[in-house]
This record gives C-alpha cells, structure tokens and sequence, in this order.
C-alpha cells in the first residue's frame, strides 16, 4: 500500500508537471445542475453531452418544467446526448426523488454534510451512481474525493495502481486510499486529459508517453489501425522534444 501510495503521487506529480495544475471552475457548478450534466454525460463524448445540456437548459430554464416536462419532448431535448429515453427517465425520476426528499429541486442541503452522507443519499436516488455522485462532491462541493468512469479506470489499471480490478466501482474503492492529500482535482482532470491526449483507449502513444516508466500495461505491441496484425511498441524513453511535442500538440 506505502509504494502505491508513492507511485500514485509520483504520477501526479508528472502529470502536473507535463499538463499543469487544472484551475477549478469558479463559480462551480450548482449541485443538481452537475448531477443531470452527468447523467447525460454517460456513454457519449463531451461535445454530444454538452449540446444535449445545453439544449435541455434552453428548452427549460428550470428543474420545475424539466419534471413537468412531457417525456417525449425531454427526449427530444436531449437527443444529441444519445440513449435518450433511457436518461431522460433517469432525470425525471431523479428530480422526482429530490423533490420528495428535499420538498425542491435543489441540492444545495448537501453543503453542509460530510462526504459519506451525501454519497449516500445521492447513490439512494434512482439513477444516480458512484461515479455521478463523486462528481457532485468533487465539482460542485469542492471536496477532495475521486470520481472514476471507464477512462479513469483504464489508466488507473494500466499504470499499475488498480492493478487486477475489473471494473470503475472496483478501482473507486482502491483509489481512494491512495490519492494524495488535495489531489484529487488535479489528479482526475489531468488523468481525462492524458487519456484523451496520450494514453488513448485504442492505439496509445507509448512513444511520448511521459510515463512510460510508471506503465504496467500489459499490451507488449501495438495494434495496427486495421487490427490485421500488429507491431511491436517503441520501447524507448520519451525524449524533452517528445514532451513539448505532446504539450503543444493536444493539451
Ligand atoms: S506507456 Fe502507453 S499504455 Fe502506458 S501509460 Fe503511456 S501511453 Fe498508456
């Protein structure tokens, strides 16, 4: 546990090193606004999720009319988002449930609790999962808490630090024990862009990987575009050209 703990805030370092100290949005976002962004955000890329919360915000300016709202029109609203039924009936329901628990449609009574109580309660509403709820805390309520979605859970496994788990709940629970002290911003946001950038799902670019020496990732050889057949992976250090390559490419 002490040389994971060490491996995972050595990580962090270079990850700040090579893409910075992530800023916070300020003002963050409300509670409830970050809880249907994530919703939406399931299963599609950032620019589709965020055209779908756009569109839904216009269409309705409040929570009130979104649960008024018919279904088919709310599907419609957020279509762009993909599986549209299936969201749009987790927002409703998830707006219903607020609404019974809190007598409104705002979160902001979570402020003043601890961060178990308000994964509990968020995870108790229909729709709402681990990860969705540590991105309330984390984005919304500025807390120091870890969210893990399926990218997260690719690079935690392949540098090593969730080694032999099998899935973003499993790597939730193992990385909160290792995540330095105040950290857990900087760490996620720059773990989403090192994937999107660097360490992608298919094809990653091992070759300016600035941490290439921290990797455990078991893929000896590189798969060609058309999955026919394969070539072996540069192994080699990433050179300083490299890394301002990788900086000035993507980031
Ligand atoms: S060496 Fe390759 S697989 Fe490993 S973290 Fe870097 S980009 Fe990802």
């Amino acid at each position: 546990m002490a040389a994971l703990k060490k491996k995972t805030a050595r990580i962090a370092r270079l990850l700040e090193l090579h893409l910075g100290i992530p800023e916070r949005r300020t003002p963050p976002p409300e509670p409830l606004d970050m809880l249907v962004a994530t919703i939406l955000s399931q299963n599609t890329n950032d620019k589709n999720s965020h055209r779908a919360y756009t569109e839904l915000r216009r269409r309705y300016p409040t929570w009130e009319l979104v649960a008024e709202a018919r279904p088919a029109s709310l599907q419609s609203a957020i279509r762009t988002g993909g599986m549209a039924g299936q969201k749009s009936a987790n927002i409703r329901e998830t707006l219903a449930s607020i609404f019974r628990r809190y007598g409104k449609y705002d979160l902001s009574p979570l402020r003043r609790k601890s961060n178990g109580r308000i994964i509990e309660e968020l995870t108790g509403l229909k729709g709402v999962g681990a990860k969705t709820a540590a991105c309330v805390l984390l984005f919304s309520l500025g807390r120091d808490v870890f969210p893990v979605d399926t990218h997260v859970h690719r690079l935690c496994t392949r540098l090593g630090l969730s080694a032999g788990s099998t899935s973003p709940e499993r790597t939730y629970a193992a990385m909160k024990e290792l995540i330095p002290p105040g950290k857990a911003h900087s760490f996620h946001t720059n773990l989403i862009r090192f994937g999107r950038t660097v360490c992608r799902s298919s094809n990653p670019r091992c070759g300016v990987c600035p941490l290439f020496a921290q990797c455990r990732f078991e893929g000896r050889f590189e798969r060609r575009s058309d999955g026919k057949a394969a070539k072996k992976r540069v192994h080699r250090a990433p050179s300083p050209a490299d890394h301002n390559f990788m900086l000035l490419d993507n980031v």
